[in-house]
């Protein structure tokens, strides 16, 4: 089955379908000069290549794109670690404030035993 036709027979540029009949799902190259770069495989691309179906999805990354793109990968990454710390600390925020609201209801509770 060629690329074209099954692309036309779905009616839809999205869905591909690799030479072992199974959907190819959309993947992204975060290599070299393709960096970026989507593309068409079979799910067992990179695993077992006896199927072989690849097709690009996108043109050639420009130049400015290779430029740009691990710059904004390293970008999300730092800050994805930003925010599973931030997660991180509010848990322990929350933990501590919980211990504190029971630790008051505590004290409260033996100043009404004292009266
Ligand atoms: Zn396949």
């Amino acid at each position: 089955m060629s690329s074209s036709t099954s692309l036309h027979a779905l009616g839809s540029p999205w869905i591909q379908f690799c030479h072992c009949g199974k959907r190819a799902p959309v993947k992204t190259s975060w290599t070299g000069e393709n960096i970026g770069r989507r593309f068409w495989a079979c799910e067992k691309y990179g695993v077992d290549d006896t199927c072989g179906y690849f097709v690009w999805l996108d043109p050639p990354t420009c130049a400015r794109g290779r430029e740009l793109v691990p710059w904004l990968r390293e970008k999300i990454d730092s800050l994805e670690k930003e925010v599973a710390a931030a997660h991180a600390k509010e848990k322990n925020y929350s933990r501590a404030m919980l211990f504190a609201l029971l630790l008051s209801f505590f004290f409260l509770f033996l100043i009404s035993l004292v009266k």
